[in-house]
């Protein structure tokens, strides 16, 4: 029988109703006692890292998920990883580049309705992760509304309803019928995974919106390492405001510019228009393709925790990880 080791984070999931709205307060042992068709699938240990609605969660606990599984890693077979669905993308993103190439599943899942209630998300979302984490599923991804979704390529696309988190720009990595895994793709691996524990935290992302000048763009510059501008379409800034000068002026003192795009699918391609082109040819900025917002935030936190040379976070940021982007030719 395999060996999975649960480690709680708080959420939705694990909420329950107090006088001020929902708050997370049950255990990992509390969860499992609601599920108890998991201990037929496999032995479980459970560790309880924190309790937090995962607003609250930041890189900082990104980096004790990885120390908690990367000092675990010989003893189980698999990991599942229980959190709040609003911050849920961005873990899963830091926790692909900062556990790269895992053999064993680490899975992470939450729910839109807490487990106690009587119309809940939480019992299927739940055993659905131990089927995955006890299978064959390497790599970092989502188990949520029996879909099975890359680390990489999640999204939360509903605030509400229970089909909660979306695949990007990529197909699912499989769904769970009836209690079993069908797996369409399989994450290719290492025979050991990569750990990397330090983050640059210093990344903004900036959110273009019609008639804004470049203060705000200054003021993110100034205080971050890099800049995420997420630009309209398949990507350009306007030519008034002083943003084409501003880019300018930071690449130089070392800054890292990266334009992608507010729309869900399909990606950037800053060359297609004028107020695109000249951003790449003459700036040099870098651009998210098809990536997450989510998954270029992460990647940024991990490539600057490395270097600040141009040229290798250039290499870095295109070289996809845990097919975050798909090769540009
Ligand atoms: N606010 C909650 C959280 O992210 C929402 C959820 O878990 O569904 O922790």
């Amino acid at each position: 029988m395999k060996h999975i080791l649960l480690i709680g984070t708080g959420g939705t999931i694990a909420s329950q109703p107090t006088d001020a709205g929902l708050a997370p307060g049950l255990t990992t042992e509390q969860l499992l006692s609601y599920t108890p068709s998991i201990t037929r699938l496999c032995r479980t240990d459970c560790v309880q890292l924190m309790a937090l609605d995962s607003t609250n969660i930041t890189p900082a606990h990104w980096q004790t998920i990885v120390r908690c599984i990367r000092g675990r890693y010989d003893d189980y077979d698999g990991f599942v990883i229980t959190h709040g669905t609003d911050t849920l993308a961005y873990t899963a993103a830091a926790l692909s580049y900062m556990i790269q190439g895992s053999p064993k599943p680490i899975v992470l899942t939450g729910a839109q309705k807490p487990i106690g209630f009587d119309s809940t998300d939480s019992k299927i979302n739940l055993t659905d992760a131990f089927v995955c984490a006890a299978g064959d599923l390497p790599g970092v991804s989502i188990v949520f509304d029996h879909k099975v979704i890359l680390g990489t390529r999640a999204k939360k696309t509903r605030s509400k309803s229970f089909s909660a988190f979306s695949s990007i720009n990529y197909p699912d990595l499989g769904v769970i019928r009836d209690g079993s895994l069908v797996r369409f793709i399989r994450q290719s691996c290492f025979d050991r995974p990569r750990f990397y524990e330090e983050l640059n935290t210093r990344v903004a992302v900036m959110k273009l919106v019609p008639g804004m000048g470049r203060e705000v763009l200054d003021f993110l510059f100034e205080r971050s390492d890099a800049v995420v501008v997420e630009s309209f379409g398949v990507g350009g800034v306007p030519e008034a405001g002083g943003f084409y000068e501003c880019i300018r002026q930071w690449k130089q003192r070392g800054r890292v510019a990266v334009l992608t795009t507010q729309v869900e699918n399909e990606g950037s391609d800053l060359g297609v228009y004028h107020v695109g082109h000249r951003l790449k040819s003459d700036l040099g900025v870098l651009e998210a393709y098809d990536m997450t917002s989510e998954a270029v935030l992460a990647k940024l936190m991990w490539i600057l925790a490395q270097t600040k040379d141009p040229a290798r976070v250039r290499e870095l940021f295109y070289a996809p990880v845990a097919m975050d982007m798909f090769p540009q030719t």
